[in-house]
């Protein structure tokens, strides 16, 4: 149906040759969808290949369904409280099909309202693999289908975004990565979490909350890596505390599977951990440029494998352009979805600078409570600014719910100043609403406030967002 679709449009367009568009973009995620349809607002011709769910990994298998397992967490934890707090309620274990129904509707809309956008927008949507196999001298080039279907267009965007790692040891093939969780239909009994980054320690606090006994296995001495590191310590200490085992400075080194089923880990000290019904391999991402054609259309990628792009986003290919998790820009969706509109307003729209400004992303970690991060941890800020120039201001403290049930989660607020103005460059947030509170202090952030504009704002009482105008 597509290929007519493609036939017709183009014959009714006698202006072009079949298959010529002024965009094809490869992949329906994030990145290409943004794209896809700022492109078409700027009256371009948009061919969009996409073979699988539309919305690509964050719809389908990460962000959206995610937090849609750590928003019934939360709910279970709430339940949980309710109980010693007078309500006449018995918090029971999760029936996942149940939600899980509830979660793939939500999902199921989602797909529809792009369908519908799709249309209205009259972007083509090829269902099928693309691969670059030619470069046209004026920019741009051909794209084969994986039917043989061929497409042409003087600018393409590639987001094709990435897959899960898993560690190269005997027996990774055993264990399971997110993906994977997304299709449990139940909570594993024992599981070992592998990695201690953003998604196990995100897996490993929805499933210590739905029932699951968990045990992190991280290869490093703390969690969060690239994150404050005292937040990473209350979370460590959070996370013991609802009953997770934390194993740190426990690199894996194999996976095997007994005669009754279980798994066991060893690790880099030839200890066996276990045994588990699940070992779920968190342990990093990696670009999906497999079979795409890049070097022969002279596509530059790193030592990672990532599509090399220069901060407008543009490949070393004229023409052809890139963003989202192929290349090594922060994994995030919010940063997919900027690129690729900001490319796209530049070069349909006339926008003048296609770069994207990628300082002070906010960023937030949904583990059990929340992480939220924007700017520059209390390391980074005196490594760039020398300890003189940095001062920090901390608050620890219990949210009224916490101690109204008496449940040991703590939380802590942490703020990074610069200079005799004591100009805010960072700030950390652990705990209940950190994933809402952040958004707007990202804005205050990036238009550069100081301590001094946080203690002349009055503070909304009670709630734990105040702690942060009233550091001192
Ligand atoms: P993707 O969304 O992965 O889309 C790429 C698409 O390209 C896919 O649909 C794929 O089928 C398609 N494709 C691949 N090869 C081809 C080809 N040859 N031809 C045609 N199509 C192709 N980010 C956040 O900001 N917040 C979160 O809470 C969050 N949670 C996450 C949780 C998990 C478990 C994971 C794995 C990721 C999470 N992320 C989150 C990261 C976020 O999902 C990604 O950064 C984002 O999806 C990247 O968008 P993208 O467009 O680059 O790639
Ligand atoms: P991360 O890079 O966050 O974490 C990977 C973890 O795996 C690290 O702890 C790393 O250790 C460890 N690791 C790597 N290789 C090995 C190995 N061979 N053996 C043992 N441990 C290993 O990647 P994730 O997979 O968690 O997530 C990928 C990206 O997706 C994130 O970086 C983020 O950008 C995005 N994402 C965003 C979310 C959000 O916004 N809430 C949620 C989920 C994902 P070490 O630190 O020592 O390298």
């Amino acid at each position: 149906r597509n290929r007519e679709v493609l036939v017709s449009e183009s014959d009714a367009n006698g202006a072009r040759a079949a298959g010529e568009f002024d965009l094809i973009v490869i992949g329906g995620g994030s990145g290409g969808l943004a794209g896809a349809f700022r492109a078409a607002e700027h009256g371009a011709r948009v061919a969009l290949m996409e073979p699988s769910a539309l919305g690509g990994t964050c719809v389908n298998v990460g962000c959206v369904p995610k937090k849609a397992m750590w928003l019934a967490a939360e709910v279970g934890r709430r339940l949980a409280m309710a109980g010693p707090l007078g309500f006449p309620v018995q918090a029971r274990a999760l029936d996942w099909p149940t939600f899980i129904a509830h979660r793939e509707r939500y999902i199921h809309n989602i797909h529809q309202s792009y369908r519908r956008r799709i249309d209205a927008a009259g972007i083509v949507h090829l269902p099928r693999h693309g691969r670059l196999v030619e470069r046209m001298r004026s920019g741009g080039g051909v794209v084969e289908c994986d039917d043989g279907l061929r497409l042409q267009a003087q600018r393409i965007l590639i987001a094709t975004g990435g897959h899960a790692l898993r560690p190269d040891i005997p027996g990774a093939g055993l264990g399971a990565v997110s993906d994977d969780f997304f299709r449990w239909t139940a909570a594993p009994e024992r599981i070992a979490v592998v990695g201690g980054g953003y998604i196990a320690v995100e897996l490993a606090g929805v499933l210590q909350q739905l029932g699951s006994r968990v045990e992190m296995l991280v290869r490093g001495e703390r969690l969060l890596h690239g994150f404050d590191a005292a937040i990473a310590e209350q979370l460590a200490d959070d996370y013991c505390q609802a009953g997770i085992r934390l194993s740190l400075g426990c690199p894996v080194a194999e996976l095997q599977r007994d005669d009754d089923g279980q798994l066991r880990v060893r690790d880099g000290a030839g200890t066996w951990h276990g045994p588990y019904d699940q070992v779920l391999f968190a342990t990093g991402r990696g670009p999906n440029t497999h079979g795409l054609g890049l070097p022969e259309v002279g596509v530059e990628t790193d030592a990672d494998g990532h599509v090399r792009v220069d901060a407008g986003h543009a490949t070393s290919a004229p023409g052809i352009h890139a963003v989202g998790d192929v290349t090594a820009d922060m994994a995030l969706t919010p940063v997919a979805i900027a690129a690729a509109r900001r490319l796209m307003s530049h070069v349909f729209g006339g926008a003048a600078d296609p770069a994207l400004d990628q300082t002070n992303v906010p960023t937030v970690v949904f583990s059990h409570p929340p992480v939220g991060a924007v700017g520059l941890t209390e390391a980074q800020a005196r490594e760039r600014h020398g300890d003189a120039a940095v001062r920090v201001y901390t608050t620890g403290f219990r949210p009224m719910l916490e101690a109204l049930t008496d449940t040991p989660q703590r939380s802590l607020f942490k703020l990074v100043c610069i200079g005799e103005e004591r100009r805010v460059v960072g700030l950390h947030l652990l705990g209940e609403a950190a994933d809402e509170i952040l958004q707007g202090f990202a804005v205050a952030l990036k238009k550069g406030i100081t301590l001094q504009d946080l203690h002349d704002t009055i503070a909304i009482h009670p709630t734990s967002a105040e702690e942060i105008v009233l550091l001192r």
